[in-house]
């Protein structure tokens, strides 16, 4: 069994924290979730550093290394932890993420010795301002909602929506880390060349179709050498963890640009990624099974194990709310757009990272994989407009009364996930925001 699988003592649904607020109903960070992110007090020029999130506070790694808790390998995780990006926490491998992660919970119980100690190295999340947790390498988008990838095959290939391909290869392509940003992130509406289906002609301007994308983003902790391929059922040693990640979308750019080699300026021009990790261990007992439909073909051998099979699964709700303008000068909530989950995946975590390394390419420590869009088989489990609204034919309707077929200025979109399950503990993912501006005259 792997780590990732097992259940221990971190997972314990009785465990409780001196942190009071990490005990309230429907936390995102009891003490069984413990994500990592990289902040600083907001609005100070101090250095960015690693803090692990419990309740509404962030244990301040910098400040807590040197506390006289931490021994052996959780030592050295924790030193790690004391810099401006994680990728070096990232590339220690499972051994040393796992100890960290029982030394911080057995610190953070109540009872523990260690309460004295780390009360000081707290700092409220009020206070903080984040930054993107590592350095993003290479940045790969996968494409593994089948029920996304027929519904937007539809819309681009009436007659043909889902490509033959699709059911033998986690389909992916390379993206671009330049312009993935941590949550807050406000973007400029994207110009390009646009063309209308039934157009004759592209023209240039400001994007008409701007969409998001609800994702899980997936970091690759250690990396393998090039020319060797990680195996589908050792794929969980080189996850360091999950987040949620909006990789905004130009859809009348996407459409005219994707062919014959993918997506291009449609997607470089923004994505967002929640400031918390869930590590991979803290996942474990929300791992689910995976199955694939008798009538479909099966995975190839290289794509197949018992263990996927058992495993291989995610259960992590993923909610999309839309605040505009209008909601936030009136003081009103933001609205809900869709409702999906991670399990409905065609492709496992396991099966993107052994796909990709089959060839012998190498990741390396801070890459990140975007699942692709993650639609659920209904339609308001959609994760874009361009399926809400299909191709932009309906208008969607909003709590306040206004309509969108697809996003204007001033939209924020928020997304945010969550595991629950009957017998352990509920975590959160805390959530992802980020703001549309008006293109640039
Ligand atoms: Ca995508």
């Amino acid at each position: 069994m792997s780590y990732a699988t097992t259940i221990n003592e971190t997972h314990d649904p009785e465990l409780t924290s001196w942190v009071e607020s990490a005990n309230q109903e429907n936390c995102d960070f009891p003490i069984q979730n413990l994500p990592f992110a990289i902040f600083r007090r907001a609005g100070t020029s101090e250095a960015f550093r690693g803090g692990v999130a419990i309740g509404d506070m962030i244990v301040d790694m910098a400040a807590a290394k040197g506390c006289g808790i931490f021994e052996g390998v959780a030592q050295a995780a924790a030193s790690a932890c004391d810099a401006p990006q994680l990728n070096g926490l990232m590339a220690m491998g499972s051994e040393a993420w796992s100890a960290l992660r029982l030394a911080l919970s057995r610190a953070l119980r109540n009872g523990s010795d260690a309460q004295s100690k780390l009360e000081a190295c707290l700092v409220s999340q009020d206070d903080v301002e984040y930054s993107l947790p590592c350095q993003i390498g290479d940045y790969t988008d996968f494409y593994t909602s089948i029920y996304h990838a027929t519904a937007v095959g539809r819309l681009f290939r009436p007659d043909n929506p889902l490509l033959p391909n699709y059911k033998w290869v986690p389909i992916g392509y390379h993206g671009r880390s330049s312009s993935i940003d941590v949550s807050g992130q406000t973007f400029r509406r994207p110009k390009g060349q646009l063309k209308a289906p039934d157009a004759a002609a592209p023209t240039f301007g400001a994007c008409k179709r701007l969409d998001y994308e609800l994702e899980i983003g997936i970091y690759i902790g250690k990396g393998n050498e090039l020319g060797e391929s990680i195996k589908l059922d050792n794929a969980d040693e080189h996850v360091f963890g999950l987040c949620l990640f909006n990789d905004w979308s130009a859809r009348d750019i996407q459409g005219w640009e994707y062919q014959p080699l993918g997506p291009f300026l449609a997607k470089n021009f923004a994505s967002t990624v929640s400031p918390w990790i869930v590590t991979n261990e803290a996942l474990a007992p929300f791992r689910t099974e995976w199955t694939r439909d008798e009538a479909d073909p099966q995975p190839l051998d290289y794509l197949e194990s018992e263990a996927n099979r058992t495993k291989g699964g995610f259960d992590v709700s993923l909610e999309v709310q839309l605040e505009t303008e209008k909601m936030r000068e009136a003081g009103e909530p933001a609205s809900h757009l869709s409702l999906s989950n991670f399990r409905h995946s065609y492709w496992t975590v396991a099966q993107m990272v052994a796909h990709h390394t089959v060839n012998g390419c190498n990741l390396r420590p801070g890459d990140m994989f975007g699942s692709g869009t993650q639609s659920g088989p209904e339609h308001e489990e959609a994760g874009s407009l361009l399926e809400l609204s299909r191709g932009g034919k309906e208008e969607i309707k909003l709590d306040n009364g206004e309509v969108r077929k697809f996003l204007e200025d001033g939209d924020t979109v928020i997304m945010r996930g969550w595991c629950a399950k009957e017998g352990f503990k509920r975590i959160g993912f805390g959530e992802v925001t980020s703001t549309v501006l008006p293109a640039d005259q």
